[in-house]
């Protein structure tokens, strides 16, 4: 034990020396635009709360009603006794609004990761022996690399292709189109979190329809965001109902609080209640959260007024930040990354944004690759104009200071 402890403390070291460490910093009020830490308030630029849901009156409220109509928690598992109507009610309300016939809520979009690759590809379906192939981007979510990591490496081939690299991924799928897979599968992110880039989706639902290729997206960062009516990178991308399966999370946008699911045909959603382990094994969502799920899409099914006030606010600070001088990643999503090449330049930035009421967070190696550290900036609907003014002279001030812009 004592060794373990020692081991550990070196490695806690090497972390601290390389800059990688994670601080958590204590927020003393609810998520929301402003946020108060030691006492200041601050402008929240790193939050996913993308449509301001995680501290709204109406989400709130739909909690509080779950409480008082279906208890704290079911104490359960679903197929014990702990499928309640309002969990049925949010699983139609998510397939209806992607368009899928039938959707599985989980606790988490990683545990929704971890319970669908495995449980279709260890499985002897259809053969006694079999060997399939699974596409993954390579900057795809942590989750998605655990979810195939509980692949069985012997039977599930798995090919990595560089980010968004189409040339690679159409030559990997040529070199694989005659063996004899029992099942075909690619998986992506819709969008990339640390770049806000999309997934180029019409491209790769032509290479799946060419290849014969079952068609997977996560869009976590997706869903709520983009697209005319918040139905995420296919309806931003106009392939909307081209996806075979999607999953999502309901800890961005829909709310901010907890949950995930995966979206897709009947019979996958009626065979992932049998099989998938976080969903069988691990208990259900409590009705706070499925309650204010819901209320999240009462709120965007129908009226887009917050989706557009959400994709107002990103291209003004898009325009604005550029126009201090600041180099941005291009695009159109909430995330907008605000590049300054040097780890130790974001880190004193970030800092010195902190002193000025900015919450912000950095990023740098190896996070990103190395000579690409940044400020990740994420803007959300909650953020009035003022807030977003105050941002950024803010940022005028501290980069004027740091010499990033003149
Ligand atoms: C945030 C995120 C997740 C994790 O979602 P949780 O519900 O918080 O577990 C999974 N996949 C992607 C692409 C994400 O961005």
């Amino acid at each position: 034990m004592n060794d373990m402890i020692s081991i550990i403390k070196e490695e806690l070291e090497r972390i601290h020396e390389t800059n990688t460490f994670k601080y958590e910093t204590e927020i003393e009020s609810a998520q929301s635009a402003v946020v108060k830490v030691n006492g200041k308030e601050m402008v929240m630029l790193a939050s996913n709360n993308y449509l301001g849901l995680s501290n709204h009156p109406k989400i709130k409220e739909a909690a509080i009603r779950g409480i008082n109509e279906y208890g704290h928690g079911v104490a359960s598992v679903r197929f014990l006794c702990g499928t309640q109507t309002i969990h049925r009610d949010l699983e139609r309300r998510i397939s209806k609004f992607l368009g899928k016939d039938d959707s599985i809520l989980f606790s988490s979009c990683f545990a929704a990761n971890e319970g669908l690759f495995a449980s279709l590809f260890n499985e002897p379906l259809g053969r006694e022996e079999w060997q399939d192939v699974i596409y993954t981007d390579q900057f795809n979510h942590a989750s998605i690399i655990d979810g195939l990591r509980l692949c069985r490496s012997k039977s599930t081939v798995k090919r990595i292709y560089k980010h968004m690299d189409m040339n690679e991924l159409e030559q990997l799928l040529k070199e694989d189109k005659d063996k004899d897979f029992r099942f075909r599968l690619l998986v992506t992110d819709g969008v990339f979190s640390m770049e806000g880039d999309l997934a180029p989706l019409p491209r790769i639902v032509e290479l799946c329809r060419q290849y014969g290729i079952t068609l997977t997206i996560d869009d976590s960062h997706a869903l709520g965001v983009i697209g005319d009516s918040g139905r995420g990178t296919p309806e931003e991308l106009g392939v909307l109902g081209e996806i075979d399966i999607i999953t999502g999370t309901l800890g961005k946008a829909l709310g901010g609080a907890a949950g995930g699911f995966i979206a897709g045909d009947k019979e996958l959603i009626s065979y992932l209640r049998q099989k998938s382990r976080p969903y069988t094994f691990s208990n259900s969502l409590p009705p706070s959260i499925v309650m204010a799920a819901i209320e999240a899409f009462n709120l965007i099914d129908g009226d887009s007024s917050i989706i557009s006030k959400l994709k107002e606010n990103t291209a003004y600070f898009r325009k604005e930040i550029k126009a201090l001088g600041f180099t941005i990643l291009e695009g159109i999503h909430p995330i907008v990354p605000i590049m300054l090449g040097k780890a130790t330049l974001a880190q004193e930035m970030a800092k010195s944004l902190l002193d000025e009421n900015v919450y912000i967070k950095g990023l740098w190696f190896p996070v990103v690759p190395k000579g690409e550290a940044r400020l990740r900036t994420q803007i959300s609907a909650a953020l009035s104009r003022d807030d977003l003014d105050r941002a950024l002279s803010a940022f005028e001030i501290v980069g004027k200071k740091m010499g990033v812009i003149s």
